[in-house]
């Protein structure tokens, strides 16, 4: 492994200073779990992924920890880590969508020090991508190798260019909670809906999100949901300890008095280059009664999904785990 400028600021202020100074080879360290221990050891690099030469240490910043009250909701800040997140009293009780999300991320010991914003900003697993042989077009390179290669981990909705499936677990918990990102930067502080936070190859195939190289994230916002909110988390994985998900899925959903639809989200992940929203089956779902609805709902999926030459079996899974996850939320 190269060597590396460590820097540790103590403020919000000072790190998008120094990414502003120090320009695209800075890059924000969190746990180092993902850039440190994946990407800088196994040499992830290209033109479109140059060696980070300096990292900037947020955990040093107190501001940036722990769960906090926020207007209509809940704040988690971007170092508090994924054990924090499930350790939280507060989150299980108000969203235990998202305490079941982290729960399910990795062993015990990377939840130790893996963040919350480290987990929702990580990079993706694609093989190609992280393979030292691969100049992919996440690097700078003019292929996927996805497309004529092992693509059975890839892309079923979605992809386009590069076919990445979205790793993080929360970041599709927090979709489907209708939660916004704070971001800090050097014109000030803004805020991003994850609806429109999550970047896909068609827009910018060499990130995964609208951070720009002198921002970071430094919060993340959850409302309060209506009382009465319907929840649940499922994720499927090729073998029972640690893993990424083939496919999960995250509901969010309002029933009126007779059991109906009244309002919600279905998002997968594991399945396309960005958290995915099912906006097919919260249409099939509205206005109907849940339990009767599920199965036909869920099968709208199919009309979405794109899938390549070994990974059709991913739709099926997807179809059938939406409609448990559905259930589930139902009690
Ligand atoms: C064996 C293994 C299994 C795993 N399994 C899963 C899994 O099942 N599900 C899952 O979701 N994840 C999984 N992961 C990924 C793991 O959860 C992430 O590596 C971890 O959450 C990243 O957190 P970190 O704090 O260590 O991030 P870091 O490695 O420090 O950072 C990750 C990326 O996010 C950026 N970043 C960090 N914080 C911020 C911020 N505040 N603002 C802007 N950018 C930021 C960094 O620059 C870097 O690019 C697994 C990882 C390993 C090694």
């Amino acid at each position: 492994m190269k060597g590396f400028e460590l820097h540790e600021p103590t403020s919000v202020q000072e790190v998008v200073g120094l990414l502003d100074k120090l320009g695209p080879k800075a890059k924000v360290l969190a746990g180092g779990s993902d850039l440190v221990a994946g990407l800088m050891k196994d040499w992830v690099v290209g033109k479109g992924m140059p060696y980070p030469e300096f990292l900037i240490d947020v955990t040093t910043i107190p501001a940036l920890k722990g769960v906090k009250p926020s207007a209509g909701g809940v704040a988690i800040g971007a170092t508090t880590t994924l054990s924090e997140v499930i350790e939280s009293k507060e989150l299980n009780d108000k969203f235990p969508l998202l305490t079941r999300a982290a729960a399910s991320v990795a062993s015990p010991l990377i939840r130790n020090f893996g963040t919350i914003g480290g987990n929702v900003n990580q990079r993706p697993r694609c093989w190609f991508f992280r393979g030292e042989n691969f100049n992919c077009y996440k690097k700078g390179g003019d292929f996927c190798y996805a497309v004529t290669g092992d693509n059975r981990y890839h892309a079923v909705i979605g992809g386009e260019l590069c076919y990445i499936v979205h790793p993080s677990d929360t970041a599709t918990a927090l979709l489907a909670l209708n939660a916004q990102a704070k971001i800090a930067g050097p014109g000030g502080e803004r805020m991003v809906p994850f609806d429109n936070y999550f970047v896909g190859p068609r827009e910018d195939v060499l990130r995964e999100n609208v951070l720009k190289p002198n921002e970071l994230m430094t919060e993340v916002v959850i409302p309060t949901p209506a009382a009465g909110t319907k929840m649940a988390w499922t994720k499927l994985k090729d073998r029972q300890v640690y893993d990424f998900a083939i496919v999960s899925v995250a509901v969010e959903f309002t029933v009126d008095g007779a059991g109906k639809w009244a309002d919600g989200r279905v998002v997968l992940g594991g399945v396309s280059p960005v958290p995915y929203r099912a906006a097919v089956v919260e249409t099939a779902l509205k206005g109907q009664d849940v339990k009767s609805a599920a199965k036909q709902a869920a099968a709208q999926i199919r009309t979405v999904a794109r899938p390549m030459s070994l990974n059709s079996y991913k739709v099926d899974i997807a179809q059938n785990l939406i409609e448990r996850t559905l259930l589930q939320a139902l009690g």
